[in-house]
């Protein structure tokens, strides 16, 4: 006949009892929710866990109901055997401060082979995980080797050897034996037997040769509760399982649960851990406690540390985003420390409870976690408080560059100097206020490369100072120098370039003169670059010059011809020669073409220094140009040339009047000579 179902009691009815096993021996992952609902996660270690083995049937979900209240199915009489505990069952006891454990009662012959190994399997996951573990007997089984009980205490022992031997750690077999009659055998001599049985069990056991000659008592504390008949003797019985709910609740010291038993397993990590044991047994591997622990270690200070790390990364995002923006978050340093302390504070106490090489591990990775977060944020500040300190360095120089470029060559040197150390002490100011109190950051390479980037915009400005400033002097000379030179261009005289070449010393010795006295502090000049401003000065105001020289060469062939015709055609008083028959005009055209030349001479190298000739940068007109000039000059004057001598011609031919006219003229009067010489034409 088909077992009919138990009904599931458990959820809806709040019975605050859950399956961890099922019927089919996965493992329910519903453990957590659970312990929270039974306010049994923060508990740390202060609970206990206690499971019943024992053959089905025999009153254990009965019994485990009457000691810790709870709430275990128990067979209905009237229904039949078959309706019985099945898988691994888990409910909460809060006066004994302890998770009870109801396991599917050994020899449950129609569950097969299966259940053979089951049987092993839950007395090894009871093993390793509770502080007490009760075997349910009947009182009668005592002595029977046979009985199914024996096989079962054989494993027990077996099995808490293969976990413990390394541990050390103890546990309390506490033996309940059902149904006992003071009429069949006293309780003294039944536990007594019992005791012998353990004892002769554990001699017989293949054990490791360091435990050759332990007893079972180095193991486990062995207890005894021998309980009447339920039935029969329901008064005493119920006073019997009275007093042992008693030595259950007893927090003295003195009661069931003893400090040596702890297996130290924390509340929240009790489902990881179980669930591993199961895994493990599941799958036919040892099961080795301390690795065991060790991975529940890894598994929950990870766990610990994620959650605590998630309102930390949090916090860090919106910091990030702030700074993304350009933003500081105001005292950081202080903050973030904050932020972290608490991180690692709300990580500890959790975690004091997990063996302690992992979770100092997983602590030094969290708070390295949280550093690294810190310290990347921290660098992105520096990094903006450099970029905005730049900002307010060039912003502050901006109100400098108003000045005249002479003013601001003067000043120079004192309005950055003060500017830029402002600027990087509020930089260090902010660094140091950014910096976390017990980190080890430093902001001395930020500020180092900041001070650089503040010297490069220094020598920026500097140079376009430089720059302006000497502009400056270029304008002042053009104007002053301009002037002069257009002047003796016009006279063009033979002293020009002495006068040009003078004034030309003068203009440069007075510009550089006011750049000594005046910039050449502010600017902190060296003796090379006073040089350099000298050459710049003397070269622009050659330049200047030379550009003036340049623009009048236009009128150059007009001057020439100019000059040529003012000595050709007059003479010293500047009065218009007459062509006579007398007059050398061969001569004086040479002359006269001579001082024309002179122009073009003085004209085509600039005579600034005495080897002027030599120097190439003193040309201001090419040889071909210069002898362009001249054909031009030639055939400009000849004509004037020819022109001259035919006039000269033609004066003699008029006014060359024959010796023997004279008296002619005399005698004949002036009308009658004219006549005379009028009439061939
Ligand atoms: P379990 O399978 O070991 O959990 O046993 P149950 O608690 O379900 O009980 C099985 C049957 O035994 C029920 O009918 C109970 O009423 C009965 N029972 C409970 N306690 C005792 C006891 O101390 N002695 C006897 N003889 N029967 C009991
Ligand atoms: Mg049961």
């Amino acid at each position: 006949m088909e077992a009919p179902e138990f009904p599931p009691v458990a959820a809806e009815n709040d019975t605050a009892m859950m399956q961890i096993i099922d019927d089919d021996y996965q493992f329910i992952e519903s453990l957590p929710a659970a312990m929270r609902k039974w306010k049994f996660v923060d508990r740390g270690f202060d609970f206990n866990v206690v499971s019943i083995l024992g053959s089905q049937s025999s009153g254990k979900s009965t019994l485990l109901n009457l000691l810790f209240g709870t709430t275990f199915p128990e067979m209905d009489a009237h229904i039949g055997r078959q309706q019985t505990t099945r898988g691994l069952w888990i409910a909460p006891c809060h006066e004994a401060a302890a998770l009870v454990m109801d396991v599917e009662g050994t020899d449950s012959k129609e569950r097969g082979e299966l259940h053979m190994n089951f049987e092993r399997k839950s007395a090894l996951f009871s093993l390793a995980l509770s502080e007490v573990l009760m075997v349910n007997m009947w009182s009668n089984d005592v002595g029977r080797y046979q009985a199914s009980n024996y096989g079962l205490l054989k494993n027990v022992l077996d099995l808490h050897l293969q976990l413990f031997q390394e541990e050390g750690c103890r546990t309390l077999l506490l033996f309940v034996l059902r149904d006992h009659s003071k009429r069949m055998t006293t309780a003294e001599l039944l536990t007594g037997s019992l005791r012998k049985d353990m004892e002769n069990i554990w001699s017989d056991l293949v054990k490791p040769e360091k435990f050759k000659n332990s007893s079972v008592t180095d193991f486990f504390d062995l207890e005894f509760a021998v309980l009447p008949h339920k039935e029969y003797a329901e008064d005493e019985f119920l006073q019997c399982v009275g007093d042992l709910r008693k030595r259950f609740e007893d927090k003295s010291g003195e009661g069931i649960f003893k400090r040596d038993y702890k297996k130290n397993i924390p509340a929240d990590g009790f489902n990881a851990y179980a669930s591993k044991i199961w895994e493990t047994i599941m799958s036919n591997k040892d099961v080795d406690i301390p690795t065991q622990k060790e991975m529940l270690a890894t598994y929950r200070c990870e766990e610990i540390s994620d959650e605590v790390y998630q309102p930390v990364g949090e916090q860090f995002a919106v910091w990030r985003a702030a700074v993304a923006s350009g933003q500081l978050v105001p005292n950081f340093g202080k903050r973030a420390q904050e932020l972290i302390d608490g991180a690692l504070a709300k990580y500890d106490s959790p975690a004091s409870r997990y063996v302690a090489q992992v979770r100092n591990k997983k602590r030094h990775m969290l708070e390295s976690r949280m550093m690294t977060d810190a310290s990347s944020l921290y660098q992105i500040q520096l990094d903006s408080l450099s970029t905005s300190t730049t900002a307010e360095f060039k912003r502050q120089m901006k109100a400098f560059s108003s000045l005249s470029a002479l003013d601001a060559a003067q000043q120079f040197g004192r309005a950055v100097t003060s500017v830029r150390d402002q600027c990087l002490s509020t930089f260090a100011e902010k660094a140091a206020e950014a910096r976390m109190p017990a980190a080890s950051w430093s902001f001395d390479d930020a500020q180092a490369s900041l001070s650089t980037m503040l010297n490069d915009e220094v020598a920026a400005l500097r140079s376009t100072t430089v720059k302006l400033m000497t502009e400056g002097f270029k304008d002042v000379l053009a104007e002053s120098l301009g002037e002069l030179v257009a002047e003796q261009i016009n006279r063009s005289g033979d002293g020009m370039w002495d006068v040009i070449r003078s004034a030309l010393e003068e203009n440069v010795q007075n510009a550089c003169s006011t750049v000594l006295s005046k910039c050449a502090h502010g600017l902190d000049a060296s003796d090379q670059e006073i040089s350099d401003w000298t050459n710049a000065v003397r070269a622009a105001a050659v330049g200047c010059v030379k550009e003036k020289m340049t623009e009048s060469i236009r009128f150059l062939p007009l001057k020439m011809v100019k000059r040529f015709e003012s000595t050709f055609k007059f003479d010293a008083n500047r009065i218009p020669r007459v062509w006579t028959a007398d007059t050398d005009v061969t001569a004086l055209f040479m002359e006269a073409r001579k001082q024309g030349e002179t122009l073009l001479e003085l004209y085509s190298h600039l005579r600034l220094s005495d080897d002027f000739a030599a120097d190439p940068a003193a040309v201001i007109l090419a040889a071909s140009r210069v002898a362009d000039i001249k054909d031009q000059y030639e055939s400009d004057i000849q004509p004037i040339f020819k022109e001259t001598l035919e006039i000269q011609r033609r004066n003699n031919a008029e006014f060359r009047i024959p010796l023997w006219v004279y008296p002619v003229i005399l005698f004949l009067g002036f009308n009658e000579l004219i006549l005379v010489l009028t009439s061939p034409l």
